[in-house]
């Protein structure tokens, strides 16, 4: 038995029936990061024993690794960003949900990389360097969790935490043939995750399967008292929607995500798996989102708005790099200029013109409106349908360096950002691979707080379906 094969809810069995040791398992996934990363990168720090000590039988998941991506705060540990202008920056605090996974027993692996500031499709971005798609190592893992999914399918470890703003955790788990699950906007603190766009930031999980989904969810959901924008509405057990069951779901189809710029290849899994979800009496139903046309033009005004006023702390005074300078206004500027990398500059210029007194109006305030007409086309069908399928990104995996203008790159989430926008949950699954063997992923989207109607979907669809279970092999040598 290769202990890396085993799935997280598989390994806490194990723990539990004293077949296996937390110790061991966690040498087994260190010694295979040190072995396998090196062609793939996904790590940016990767322990070599355990960083803090677990209490036995803490949760159903106590003893089992995890890799953290690197914009979420663990005490004691570099946080930087995968941005130049944040290393060597120790976090002071751990965030809410690295506090709940280490009373939850669970064993922090390492940090994982990311497109700078969670800036980008592809995690190309990093001052770390790329991150190779552990499926074909001359493609991108997606982004902006692109080390997150690449470790987790690539059994770097069994699961991981990544951050999904527009798609930063779907894209990627799309690429790379994992789950990618963004829950509601308010259902997980934010508290400790380094803001991008903070009406959009969610932290969520990377998986092989939704059982494992279903139990990270358990963990990390739920109110700490530091998040103003966290739901007071009840966390139900997760678990409980973890039933081979599609009775009385009914799917709706948006026609607009089926149009122009998909790839054929991709077109034809979804629909495939669409027709299964049919032979197994999902009803499904053909429906209109008409406005999500504008959702690209509204998310890159209103998360590089945000980004740009939430960046303004990185001045060399407080957090990590500072370029000497006798004046003050000197040591702004020139650490700004030498910290961040040409896609967190754009955002920031992006941002700050869109925010600016004479284009306010123009176009931050328009991108408002045009939110909540997104916002309300969700509303308006789901008074039809219970979830909402479609693809998670128009391809698959890209090749590194492919993408060289930022549009085609912010392209690649055309069919994630919505959601965001809306504040929905939604997870991307395998459903298939192309002719080069690479993993297609479909996107499922849940009403607000009904996160249980989509793992209920995708766990039965992973049981009548084999594309989770397939693990890339890695003989790169
Ligand atoms: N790719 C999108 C962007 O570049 C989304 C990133 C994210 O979700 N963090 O903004």
């Amino acid at each position: 038995m290769d202990i890396c094969f085993l799935t997280a809810c598989e390994l806490a069995r194990k723990i539990r029936d004293e077949k296996l040791a937390s110790a061991d398992i966690f040498q087994s996934f260190s010694k295979r990061v040190l072995e396998y990363d090196k062609n793939i990168n996904s790590f940016v720090e990767c322990y070599d024993k355990p960083i803090y000590e677990t209490k036995a039988g803490s949760s159903e998941l106590c003893g089992v690794p995890i890799a953290i991506k690197n914009n979420i705060c663990i005490e004691g540990r570099e946080i930087n960003c995968c941005s130049n202008i944040l290393k060597g920056h120790v976090s002071a605090y751990d965030a809410t949900v690295i506090k709940k996974i280490k009373s939850a027993g669970l064993n922090i692996l390492g940090t994982t990389n990311m497109d700078e500031f969670a800036f980008g499709s592809s995690t190309e971005t990093s001052a770390y360097g790329i991150t190779c798609n552990p499926w074909d190592i001359t493609r991108v893992p997606g982004g902006s969790s692109g080390g997150s999914a690449a470790a987790v399918a690539a059994r770097l470890v069994p699961f991981a935490l990544g951050s999904d703003t527009g798609g930063s955790i779907r894209q990627p788990a799309s690429f790379c043939g994992v789950v990618g699950f963004k829950p509601s906007y308010g259902r997980v603190s934010r508290f400790g995750l380094v803001a991008f766009g903070s009406s959009l930031d969610q932290i969520g999980t990377l998986t092989r399967d939704f059982s494992d989904c279903a139990d990270l969810l358990n963990i990390i959901s739920g109110p700490d008292g530091f998040d103003a924008t966290l739901s007071d509405v009840k966390v139900p057990d997760f678990r409980q929607y973890l039933r081979k069951d599609f009775s009385g779901l009914t799917a709706g189809v948006p026609i607009e995500f089926f149009e122009e710029g998909i790839n054929p290849q991709v077109k034809n899994a979804v629909e495939e798996a669409i027709n299964l979800l049919k032979d197994n009496r999902v009803r499904i139903k053909p429906i209109s989102l008409p406005h999500t046309k504008y959702s690209i033009a509204t998310y890159y005004i209103i998360a590089s708005s945000e980004a740009s006023s939430n960046l303004q702390r990185f001045d060399g005074i407080r957090y990590g790099l500072r370029v000497a300078s006798n004046n003050l206004d000197d040591i702004y500027k020139k650490t700004r200029q030498a910290g961040f990398g040409d896609e967190a500059k754009r955002r920031i210029f992006l941002g700050t013109y869109s925010l600016s007194s004479g284009y306010y109006d123009a176009y931050y305030m328009r991108a408002l409106k045009v939110r909540r007409l997104i916002q309300e086309d969700f509303k308006n069908v789901f008074d039809d349908v219970d979830v909402i399928i479609t693809p998670t990104s128009p391809t698959t995996a890209f090749k590194v360096g492919e993408k060289s203008d930022p549009l085609s790159m912010y392209l690649s989430d055309i069919y994630t950002i919505s959601t965001n926008l809306a504040g929905l949950p939604a997870v991307s699954l395998p459903c298939g691979f192309d002719d080069q063997g690479l993993p297609i992923g479909m996107q499922f989207i849940g009403k607000s707080f009904h996160e249980g109607d989509i793992i209920r979907l995708g766990y039965s669809y992973q049981n009548l379906t084999e594309y989770n279970r397939k693990a890339p092999v890695l003989n790169y040598e």
